[in-house]
C-alpha cells in the first residue's frame, strides 16, 4: 500500500494542561491507521504558561512532532494558517488543543477522504459542557450567516475537518488577513462530506473564546463573506426617503386643507433624531466593510514565526 502522509495540526494557546492528555491519544490514534505516515505540528499561539515548554517535552520524545512558536498571540485562525502552510505534503487534519474534537473519529475521516473526498467536516451533533446562551446564539449565528453568504458553510461546523492535499493546496492561495477559516473551507470547495459526531466539554483548562471575542467572530464572518448589510443600508435608506415623501405630501395636503398651524416640535426632534441614527448606523456599517479594506492592504504578512522545530521539514519548507 503506497505510504500516504496525514499532517495533524493541533493550535494551542495557554493549554499547558491538555497536551500531555491530548498527545497519547493523538499517537496511539496515529499508529493505528494503516499505510499513513502520521505527524503532528503544534503551533504555539503566543502562550504565556507553560504550553512551549510542554511541547517542546513532547517532540523531543517523539520524532513525527513538529513544532512552531508564533511571536505573539495572533488567534487561533493565523495559528491554524501557520500550521497548515507548515504541513508538508500529504493531507492536513485540524484538531482543537483541549480534546473537544476527538481524535478516536480520526480513522473514520482517513476512510471518507480515501473514498475521494477531499474537505471533511465534523458537524457537531450534540454539544457538552456549553451554555445554552453560547448554543443558542451560535446556532443563530448558522442561520443568519447561511442566508447573507452566498458561499456554503455549514451549521454547526468548526475547525475540525480534514483536507486534502489538493483542498490544502488551494487553502494556501487565500492569503487574505481578516481569515473566517470557517467560510475559507466552504469557498475552496471540492468534494465535501459532513462526519456528524457528539462534541465533548473541554478536557481541561477554560475556553479562549468569550462572549464578546465570538460577537467580533460573527461579524468578522459576516462582513467578510457577505455585503449584505451595504445592501441592507441602501434598502434602509430607500425606506425611510418614501416614507418622509409620504409623510411631506401629507402635510402639504393637510395644509391646503386645513391651514397650517405651526406646531411639531416633537416630530420634528423625533424624525431628526431617527434620521441621525439611521445615517450612524448606516456610516457604521461602511466603516467596518473599510475598515477590513485598510487592514487588507497594508498586505502584512499574516503571522510572524518565533522558533520552529521539524524533524522532517526541509528548511526551504519554513516560510
Ligand atoms: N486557540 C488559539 N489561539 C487563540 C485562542 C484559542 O490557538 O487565541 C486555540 C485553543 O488553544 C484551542 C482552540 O483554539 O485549541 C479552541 O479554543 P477553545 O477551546 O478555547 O474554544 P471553544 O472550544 O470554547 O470554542
Ligand atoms: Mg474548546
Amino acid at each position: 500500500m503506497s505510504n500516504e502522509r496525514l499532517t495533524l495540526v493541533i493550535a494551542a494557546h495557554n493549554e499547558a494542561m491538555a497536551l500531555p492528555l491530548l498527545h497519547p491519544r493523538l499517537r496511539a490514534v496515529l499508529d493505528g491507521l494503516d499505510g499513513i505516515e502520521g505527524r503532528i505540528v503544534y503551533v504555539d499561539d503566543g502562550s504565556t504558561d507553560a504550553t512551549w515548554q510542554v511541547m517542546q517535552a513532547l517532540a523531543a520524545a517523539d520524532d513525527s512532532v513538529g513544532l512552531l512558536r508564533l511571536s505573539r498571540n495572533f488567534g487561533k485562525e493565523a495559528a491554524l494558517t501557520a500550521g497548515l502552510d507548515f504541513v508538508d505534503g500529504g493531507a492536513a487534519m485540524i484538531l482543537d488543543a483541549d480534546g473537544q474534537d476527538p481524535p478516536e473519529l480520526i480513522p473514520q475521516f482517513v476512510a471518507l477522504w480515501r473514498q475521494g473526498y477531499d474537505n471533511i467536516y465534523g458537524t457537531r451533533q450534540e454539544r457538552d459542557g456549553e451554555t445554552w446562551l453560547k448554543r443558542g446564539t451560535s446556532s443563530a449565528f448558522y442561520r443568519v450567516i447561511g442566508r447573507l453568504s452566498k458561499t456554503p458553510i455549514p451549521a454547526d461546523t468548526g475547525d475540525f475537518r480534514l483536507l486534502s492535499p489538493r483542498a490544502l493546496q488551494a487553502l494556501g492561495q487565500l492569503r487574505e488577513r481578516h481569515r473566517f477559516m470557517k467560510g475559507l473551507f466552504g469557498w475552496v470547495g471540492f468534494r465535501r462530506k459532513a462526519l456528524p459526531y457528539h462534541r465533548h466539554a473541554r478536557m481541561v483548562g477554560d475556553t479562549k473564546f468569550g462572549f464578546w471575542k465570538l460577537w467580533n467572530f460573527a461579524l468578522e464572518g459576516i462582513t467578510s463573506f457577505s455585503t449584505a448589510p451595504l445592501r441592507a443600508a441602501t434598502y434602509l435608506g430607500l425606506l425611510t426617503a418614501s416614507a418622509a415623501f409620504v409623510f411631506g405630501a401629507w402635510v402639504v395636503v393637510k395644509a391646503a386643507l386645513y391651514g397650517d398651524r405651526v406646531a411639531g416640535y416633537p416630530t420634528m426632534m423625533a424624525v431628526i433624531l431617527f434620521l441621525g441614527g439611521v445615517q450612524l448606523i448606516a456610516l457604521g456599517l461602511i466603516g467596518e466593510y473599510l475598515g477590513r479594506l485598510y487592514e487588507e492592504s497594508k498586505q502584512r504578512p499574516l503571522y510572524l514565526v518565533d522558533t520552529w522545530h521539524a524533524p522532517f521539514v526541509a528548511d526551504s519548507a519554513v516560510h
